[in-house]
């Protein structure tokens, strides 16, 4: 039994069939707006020539910078008193997007992360503690909503303060965390110190999001909290969380295909890609009424993968975003991501919980990096012998996968800032 059994086990051909009818409507509506009527005729394009979904791509893309002008309200299609809630993600640089929503809209929203939650397993009676950001940021409410839709009992407790954190999970029998993965790790240290080992808490699951994270980390962390940790995908311009979600299989996420029409596209040339090819995932929102965004470039890197998934839901999976465009590091010319550091980082046994990449230039146009990496607290006794193995058993593992030669400093357990929310993994002193 699904939260939604029509939905959730629909075949490939009634998906197909309903997004046809979704997107042909949403275009509709979206030609209301000021930005999509303008974008449209520009290129010449009337909202009655998308018939199927053969032509979507014939619909120009939307990106952020697109969103960055129409703010704030330029991608309307209701009227602005039918908007009951706003949400904003603002860049450390440029201007601010905005995603209004209606009612419906978040009735809609709410509905999609409960289906989330029901498929992991949380259930009424369960104890949710939402342990990222609320506020303009859409990953505290729009899990909020969610879970309380479900009827789970939530605890809209928000990110840091971890000694509060730990007292309600021990207070209340939380059974369910949402958190970012680099915080859960922290978090841990933090019970193990009070004397708790985390396997004893009894967690049904963790849901980790916002910060991409490697396979490596997953299998840590549910080595620690002995419970399954789920990937949750989702992005602020299509809603926030609730876009995509791993089912019981844990195997990358499944994409909602009843609300969002999902491509993935050439980066430089923006032609789209067979199935199982790496690219950009561009995305269509198909059931959205305050603001619905076609075909958006997310800039998030990954595939859409071909196997069934053995669950039996037909909904497309997409691969482990592998970085987002901006995100990817140069060095040395060469494209580095740093999930790929941490997806080495995580495997070796004497690597703690933390590390940190540090990018600089030397003399205009060497480029150096140093990766400043924590010990676990099992390996640490202070031999110098020990050390050096370690460092060069990391530097090792690192040229062969990914071809560059960083510096290693190792350093004390705790010995850097812990995250209490969204790490800051690379440290970039290059000005570029
Ligand atoms: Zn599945």
């Amino acid at each position: 039994m699904a939260w939604d059994d029509k939905i959730e086990f629909m075949s490939e051909k009634e998906i197909k069939e309903l997004q046809t009818e979704r997107l042909i409507k949403t275009v509709e509506k979206a030609y209301k707006s000021l930005f999509y009527k303008k974008k449209f005729d520009e290129v010449g394009l009337k909202p009655s020539d998308i018939k199927d979904l053969s032509d979507l791509k014939k619909i120009p893309f939307t990106t952020k910078d697109d969103l960055r002008a129409a703010y704030p309200f330029g991608m309307l299609t209701v009227d602005k008193n039918d908007i009951v809630r706003i949400h904003s993600s603002s860049g450390t640089t440029g201007k601010a997007t905005v995603i209004a929503f209606t009612k419906k809209d978040i009735d809609t929203w709410a509905d999609y992360v409960a289906r989330c939650l029901y498929m992991i397993g949380m259930r009424k009676g369960d104890v949710f503690q939402n342990m990222m950001s609320y506020g303009l940021f859409t990953g505290g409410l729009g899990f909020h909503y969610g879970a309380e839709k479900l009827g789970a009992t939530v605890i809209p407790i928000g990110g840091g303060n971890t000694a509060k954190q730990i007292r309600m999970i021990l207070d209340f029998k939380t059974s369910f965390l949402h958190i970012t993965p680099s915080y859960a790790l922290h978090v841990s240290e933090e019970i193990i110190k009070d004397g708790i080992d985390p396997k004893a808490l009894g967690l049904k699951g963790l849901i980790v999001g916002a910060e991409p994270h490697s396979e490596a980390t997953r299998k840590k962390l549910e080595e620690i909290y002995n419970c399954p940790v789920f990937n949750s995908y989702g992005l602020s311009e299509m809603n926030g969380p609730g876009v995509g979600f791993e089912c019981e299989y844990r195997d990358d996420p499944h994409i909602w295909e009843d609300g969002y029409i999902i491509e993935i596209v050439n980066p430089e040339t923006g032609e789209n890609m067979p199935d199982g090819e790496e690219g950009e995932l561009v995305i269509t929102s198909i059931n959205r009424e305050g603001m619905p965004i076609l075909r958006y470039r997310t800039k998030d890197l990954t595939h859409i993968k071909k196997e069934k998934c053995k669950c039996g839901r037909n909904h497309k999976k997409i691969g482990r975003v592998v970085g987002r465009a901006d995100d990817m590091l140069i060095v040395k010319g060469i494209n580095v991501f740093p999930s790929q550091i941490e997806d080495i980082l995580m495997s070796i046994q004497e690597v703690g919980n933390n590390y940190q990449i540090v990018v600089d230039r030397k003399e205009d146009y060497i480029d150096t990096i140093k990766i400043r990496v924590e010990i676990s607290k099992k390996f640490f006794h202070g031999k110098l012998s020990e050390l050096k193995n370690i460092k060069e058993k990391i530097q090792h593992s690192i040229r062969e996968e990914i071809m560059i030669n960083p510096e290693i400093e190792l350093l004390e357990p705790q010995a850097l800032p812990p995250s209490e929310g969204k790490a800051k993994r690379v440290v970039d002193l290059r000005k570029i």
